[in-house]
């Protein structure tokens, strides 16, 4: 626990200012005091509210807001994620997850074993709350008690931590997938404790396949095997949820194999969005647009940050690398995405690579004219569009691996469709011709 999750703690169980208990935490720990004692001494100093007080009033779940210091609440806790953290050189564990009552989820973090599980009804007394990307979190510590309750209350969400790889989010802890393990490398890194070993690569379920890191490589974790993960965590990478799991985690083989196709899981792009950012999604939309900003176009040789008329925004004056790439507009009828095709997929489109590319410009003493041939080629038509998806603030981005015309489309379809009636009919007038 470092020094900043202590202040934090005891700032949200004292209901005073985070920096100020910091401070006074740093200074007693740099003259030696164990920051238990240290803790105690402050706690004396800013007065406990709560046990001065008596407890917080019961509040519903949904209710706690990030203006209350602490609360007390009764309610099913749905995850419980184990974790270890360090500080000054020592480990120590902490635990996190969801509760809920009837009308509301809130996370919480643990700072003891209080040997929560998946199921229990508890009832938290003098919780501390504290502000955690915009939402309360529930902080249980050394002024919380926690009571079991033998009645288990009924709540609307799913119990354990149950999930599909389309279901997880950045965020989500304690969590339980049973998936294919779709690639895995062994990697070395240099961590906390020097050079390690980890496993990484890309796990499948019917939903999605998602990217995964095992930092206490398990040996039950091997390509093509079909494994049940518990206790996982999920962390944001490049835009879309990551399976992490931990030396807490249980793998076990699946007993039933999982059914994950080698191809992405096909989306519209509204649940594609609505999921949040997925690792690897097929789309198939039309191409509405290109955007500015596409054919041939110049990069920064120091950061490869698009140059417009050879500045970057960060280096100023330089001689942009020429590139190719498109930004395209697609739309499927739920909602449009940007779908961005590197170099490769951008010449197979144009049908030319970057040398044609400079011949035309130069030609027509216009770069934007690639754009236009590309634009031609694409808008318009529809195509099925593999790739990662990022989601944030500035919208919905398609880093694509591939980009193919829809083979599959109801206009192809109804066309092949009459061409075989057509050619029925005629062998239809053959066969009359024919006949005596
Ligand atoms: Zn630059």
């Amino acid at each position: 626990m470092s020094l900043d999750d202590h202040a934090e703690e005891l700032a949200s169980a004292l209901g005073v200012d985070k920096q100020e208990v910091k401070d006074d935490l740093e200074n007693l720990v740099q003259y030696s005091v164990p920051v238990e004692e240290a803790k105690s001494s402050l706690r004396r100093k800013y007065g406990d509210g709560s046990s001065q007080a008596g407890e917080p009033e019961p509040a519903a779940i949904g209710e706690v807001s990030t203006t209350d210091s602490a609360v007390t609440v009764t309610g099913r806790v749905l995850t419980v994620g184990k974790r270890s953290i360090r500080y000054q050189g020592r480990d120590s564990e902490i635990f996190e997850g969801e509760l809920a009552d009837e009308g509301g989820r809130i996370s919480y973090t643990a700072w003891e074993d209080f040997d929560l599980g998946p199921g229990d009804t508890i009832t938290a007394i003098g919780a501390g709350v504290r502000e955690w990307e915009g939402n309360p979190e529930l902080n249980l510590g050394s002024n919380t008690t926690i009571e079991k309750s033998e009645d288990s209350l009924e709540v609307p969400y799913e119990i354990g931590g149950e999930a599909t790889l389309a279901d997880l989010e950045p965020g989500d802890r304690g969590v339980a997938i049973e998936v294919k393990v779709s690639e895995v490398e062994t990697k070395t890194i240099d961590g906390r404790d020097g050079e390690t070993e980890i496993l990484s690569g890309v796990l499948a379920d019917e939903s999605a396949r998602l990217p995964f890191t095992d930092w206490a490589p398990h040996d039950t974790i091997e390509e093509g095997q079909s494994v049940r993960i518990e206790n996982a965590y999920v962390r944001e990478f490049r835009g879309a949820p990551s399976v992490n799991v931990s030396e807490f985690s249980v793998v076990t083989g699946s007993e039933t194999a999982i059914d994950a196709e080698a191809g992405a899981p096909r989306y519209t792009i509204a649940d594609a969005i609505e999921s949040g950012g997925m690792f690897d999604v097929e789309v198939c939309a039309n191409v509405l647009a290109v955007r500015d900003g596409s054919g041939l176009i110049q990069r920064c040789p120091e950061c490869g940050r698009v140059v417009q008329k050879g500045q970057c925004r960060s280096h100023g004056s330089v001689d942009g690398v020429d590139d190719l790439r498109i930004k395209a507009i697609l739309d499927d009828g739920t909602d449009a995405v940007t779908a961005i095709l590197g170099a490769e997929i951008t010449a197979a489109i144009y049908g030319g690579d970057i040398n044609d590319a400079r011949e035309q410009a130069r030609e027509a003493m216009d770069q934007t004219v690639v754009a236009e041939t590309i634009s031609e080629e694409i808008v318009g038509r529809e195509f099925r569009v593999r790739g990662t998806l990022s989601v944030d603030e500035y919208g919905a981005n398609l880093n694509a691996s591939a980009f193919d015309e829809n083979d599959d489309d109801p206009a192809a379809r109804a066309r092949a469709l009459l061409d075989r009636i057509a050619g029925g009919q005629e062998e239809t007038g053959v066969a009359v011709e024919g006949s005596p």
